[in-house]
């Protein structure tokens, strides 16, 4: 069993990140600037908002966190993200989800500009995705794709089973493995809470992709021997071993999954990783105007 290790691949990428933001400073162009918008207090956003600031400083970009109160109107919203869309200063945003509920996620991510959406949220964004067209990757299935990838991984052909269908993750990635390019040419099923006989499907799987948001779901009898197995669940679970008083768990039962596997993440220091980092490789795009979007 091999690790896919999306912390050490990170590491590499947010390298190579840096090197080239050093040659666009060196040629006088200015630092890539990453803004991010965080409404409210929730803990794993805040988390998650933080990461990503410390890693535009580690590649050497700017970075803009703006921090709106819980009780921020959508209105107001509207017009912060109007500000940013029109910005010189600020190559791409993102909206941190979850918003609190008196905020329509729709009107939001509408909003954003698509030349600017570096989420990959925009239904722009995920028109082009699906047609093969260039666009910005969603942060989530770049990672995973950048995991199979720079390891090397065969997915000509494979069977694949994506548990979950959410836009952000599940539905994404089955769509990239679909294409006809690689990483890609896999015969994908995707998953859901209506699937009946789950184990089924995930038993014939070469690629696994998990993105359930149910901690340990998968559990060995579920998965084939030799299995490539991407867990992208990270759920917090209370612990109070711990300092921060909880743990975090994967939606694969790791101990009894990892020896029947080929290739698995680990939950933290998989996919999670390589989320932050696709981040900063549609910054990046973005700076470099690599994306010919209509105004
Ligand atoms: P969502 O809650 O939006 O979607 C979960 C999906 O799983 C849904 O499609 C749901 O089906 C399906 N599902 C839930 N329970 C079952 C079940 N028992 N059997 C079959 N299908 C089920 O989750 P996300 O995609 O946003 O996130 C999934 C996980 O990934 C979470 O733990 C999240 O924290 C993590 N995550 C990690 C990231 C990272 O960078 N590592 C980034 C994004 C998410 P249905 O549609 O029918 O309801």
């Amino acid at each position: 069993m091999k690790l896919l290790d999306g912390k050490k691949l990170a590491e590499i990428v947010k390298q190579e990140i840096k090197e080239e933001v050093d040659r666009l400073v060196a040629a006088n162009h200015k630092r890539p600037n990453l803004a991010a918008v965080l409404v409210g207090n929730d803990g794993a956003s805040e988390t998650y908002v933080q990461h990503k600031v410390r890693a535009c400083k580690e590649v050497g970009f700017d970075s803009t966190l703006i921090r709106l109160p819980e009780t921020t109107t959508e209105e107001s919203l509207l017009a912060q993200i109007d500000r940013l869309n029109k910005s010189t200063m600020i190559d791409g945003f993102i909206v941190q989800l979850p918003l609190p509920k008196h905020i329509d996620v729709e009107k939001v991510t509408q909003a954003i500009k698509p030349g600017k959406d570096v989420d990959g949220f925009h239904p722009v964004n995920v028109g082009r995705m699906a047609q093969g067209l260039p666009c910005y990757l969603p942060a989530t299935p770049y990672g995973i794709l950048q995991l199979l990838e720079r390891n090397g991984i065969e997915t000509s052909g494979k069977d694949c089973v994506v548990l979950g269908r959410s836009n952000i993750v599940g539905t994404p990635i089955s769509i990239l493995l679909s294409r006809n390019q690689y990483p890609g040419n896999c015969t994908v099923t995707l998953c859901h809470s209506r699937t009946k006989n789950l184990e089924k499907y995930t038993k014939r799987a070469d690629i696994l992709i998990v993105a359930l948001g149910q901690p340990e779901f998968v559990t060995a009898k579920m998965v084939k021997k030799g299995a490539v197995v991407v867990d992208v669940g990270i759920t917090r679970i209370e612990d109070d071993s711990k300092r921060t008083g909880y743990r975090l768990a994967g939606d694969v039962k790791y101990d009894e999954v990892a020896p029947k596997c080929s290739f698995i993440t680990p939950v933290p220091g998989g996919v999670g990783p390589m989320t932050v980092v696709s981040l900063l490789l549609n910054t990046l795009k973005a700076a470099n105007k690599e994306i010919n979007y209509p105004d």
